[in-house]
């Protein structure tokens, strides 16, 4: 594969940007050698500076769910464009994108825009900690929610990825209020609501984790998540910045009947372009500033552009059987890869739900951040490399989740099983 060009402005970029990324995980630090820089994407394809072409199966870590660069959202973004890219005063298209995702995610009856996922979680424990006149919070090991501050404890994606276990910068008092317990674990969970239920504001939770490679919630832990919380007047929190339309057209809340207190979004919600949002019931949105004392604003938030690509991409999901067939698709891939494993004799746990899927280096089975880290990180690392030289794209590293998207083939799906199965053949 030549790379002549990627290395030249790896180089450049390591002058300029710390890491020579804007994200860590790009980097490809924990897979080795060095990220390739992409000149344009469509469809279900990657397309480098040097001409190669890759099936993608990062789709910008999860918002491209209709592939990349889809007809009807590109259109909708330079209609939107011609009029103008910010205001900073309302619009229609933020009542609308609204009405959408309320209507969806129907525990959500007020939704208030911001332009991260990071802020999103950010603002929903702020509200969250106001509502309940409490500090505490519990978060699951494994889990990311962004990298606020008191966030970054044992948390998952990047951190997981580069075995941060605690970042500098972050004063020790930050985290004081952060409890965390292993995902799954609801002994654990039991025990620590019981001992600290009366300063303990939320409980936060990635109904299905995607930052650890990817890790399902077990039969009971989401409704006794709900009941245990419930119980001690503790707000339940689902981040679905990755589930979020994902799962579901109403996220893993709907896939589950669980109801959250509030809910956090991103990623498909913005369609590409940068879109956060967290809502609930209506008696906790309203002490939101200015109809309430909760500040959190934002210059950009609502921009016009990134919200017309979230209501284009939304109407799309609309479409009947949509995800139905992502389902099939990614049981077809889910089984081609299981079986090529197989045959290689390459010990493989796979974890799925959906669209989203995982796969670890080990006998399994993957429950929490502990199993998770069992997977054999440099099996993954060769399993990348041999898998990007044949023009297969996973993420650069094993603590995230692969996605489908609607622009991926039959082909495509038999192409990345045929690669697959040269490259466990060699591990
Ligand atoms: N929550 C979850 C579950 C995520 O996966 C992420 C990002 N991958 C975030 C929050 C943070 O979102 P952002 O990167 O947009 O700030």
């Amino acid at each position: 594969m030549k790379t002549t060009r990627s290395k030249k402005l790896f180089a450049e970029a390591l002058r300029y940007i710390p890491g020579g990324v804007n994200s860590p995980v790009r980097a490809f630090r924990s897979v080795g050698g060095q990220p390739l820089f992409i000149k344009r994407a469509k469809g279900s394809r990657l397309y480098d500076v040097d001409g190669n072409s890759f099936i993608d199966y990062v789709l910008s870590w999860g918002p491209m769910i209709l592939g990349h660069a889809p007809a009807p959202v590109i259109r909708a973004i330079v209609r939107a464009a011609a009029n103008g890219t910010s205001y900073g005063a309302p619009t229609e298209l933020e009542v609308r994108l609204a009405r959408m995702m309320t209507e969806a995610v129907p525990s959500m009856q007020e939704v208030r825009l911001v332009s991260s996922g990071t802020e999103a979680v950010m603002s929903a424990i702020r509200l969250a900690r106001a509502f309940t006149n409490r500090d505490a919070i519990l978060k699951f090991e494994g889990c990311y929610h962004g990298h606020t501050d008191y966030l970054l404890a044992k948390a998952g994606s990047g951190l997981a990825t580069l075995g941060i276990p605690d970042c500098p910068g972050v004063p020790s008092d930050f985290t004081r209020y952060t409890l965390t317990a292993p995902y799954n674990d609801l002994p654990t969970v039991q025990r620590l609501i019981q001992a600290n239920h009366q300063n303990l504001a939320c409980v936060i939770v990635e109904p299905i984790a995607g930052n650890m490679g990817v890790v399902p919630p077990g039969d009971d832990f989401l409704p006794s998540l709900r009941e245990l919380t419930r119980a001690h007047g503790i707000l339940l929190i689902f981040d679905e910045v990755i589930t979020g339309f994902r799962v579901h057209y109403g996220g893993a809340q709907a896939l589950y009947g669980v109801k959250p207190d509030l809910t956090c979004l991103g990623k498909i919600i913005g369609g590409g372009l940068p879109v956060g949002a967290y809502g609930g019931a209506r008696e906790i949105m309203r002490l939101v500033a200015p109809a309430g004392p909760v500040y959190q604003a934002g210059t950009l938030s609502g921009n016009p552009l990134a919200v017309t690509a979230g209501i284009e991409t939304l109407k799309q999901l609309k479409a009947p059987g949509l995800y139905k067939k992502l389902d099939e698709r990614a049981t077809a891939l889910a089984e081609g890869l299981g079986a090529a494993a197989k045959k290689a004799g390459v010990p493989l746990t796979q974890t799925r739900v959906g669209s989203m899927l995982g796969a670890f280096f080990t006998k399994g089975p993957v429950v929490d951040y502990a199993s998770a880290k069992q997977s054999n990180v440099q099996a993954y690392a060769k399993f990348f490399h041999r898998m990007l030289n044949q023009g297969i794209y996973f993420a650069p590293s094993q603590f995230e989740a692969a996605f489908l998207s609607t622009a991926h083939t039959d082909a495509d799906i038999k192409k990345t099983i045929a690669a697959a199965q040269m490259a466990f053949k060699t591990l």
